[in-house]
């Protein structure tokens, strides 16, 4: 297996940034984003485009840490 983690590219348009990062962080990320910058408003999200993908590598991830 190698090192590798996927990324997912987070956008936020009020502060006109985006950043990739790690699929196991990303939800932290963007909840702590939205919470300490934009009063706990869904501001800043996952991509839309690659949002299902996501949803997949995260669906995939869990299927194989639950794996009895
Ligand atoms: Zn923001």
């Amino acid at each position: 297996m190698s090192n590798e983690q996927p990324t997912v590219p987070i956008r936020c348009e009020q502060c006109g940034t985006e950043t990739r990062l790690p699929l196991d962080t990303v939800g932290d990320a963007l909840d702590r984003h939205n919470e300490t910058r934009h009063d706990g408003e869904q501001i800043a999200t996952v991509d839309p485009a690659i949002r299902e993908q996501v949803a997949e590598l995260a669906a995939a991830d869990l299927g194989l840490k639950e794996e009895p």
